[in-house]
């Protein structure tokens, strides 16, 4: 069984991690882009990278057993399709790990987010204009 760490409440995403988040899956098209979420003092401020994901235009697989031990909100991908609902193997993933799950789908803006919790079903996720240090947005592992 595995350890669920405790998740804070999570009071939404930093506008500039969200947007981070668009403009990589745009780039990434028409492969998809998958990262975890991780949130500091309840924001979602940070998108990690795993080594060894693999990139293709079917599916983007995260190495859960590569996960380095930090506080995960959730998970986030893009769906180069507009269809940004979860599928079967998402569905599978959000259930192992956190309760904020964002994909991005075509046309990559910020009406073509979604966010959705452990079980799938879509959830409110704020969007918080804050200010924090650059140097700390993201950690590539
Ligand atoms: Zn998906």
């Amino acid at each position: 069984m595995r350890e669920v760490p405790i998740i804070p409440d999570i009071k939404g995403i930093a506008r500039s991690t969200l947007e981070f988040i668009i403009e990589v899956s745009r780039s990434s098209a028409p492969n998809e882009f998958a990262g975890l979420m991780r949130a500091e003092e309840g924001v979602i401020k940070d998108v990690i990278f795993l080594p060894g994901t693999e990139s293709s235009q079917v599916s983007a697989v995260l190495r859960l057993y590569m996960m380095p031990n930090l506080s995960i909100a959730g998970s986030v991908h893009s769906h180069p399709s507009s269809n940004n609902n979860p599928s079967r193997a998402d569905l599978a993933l959000f259930a192992r790990i956190g309760d904020y799950h964002i994909i991005v789908g075509a046309p990559y803006n910020m009406r073509s987010w979604r966010c959705y919790n452990a079980n799938g079903h879509s959830r409110v996720l704020d969007v918080l204009d804050i200010e924090f240090d650059d140097d700390e947005d993201f950690d590539l592992l």
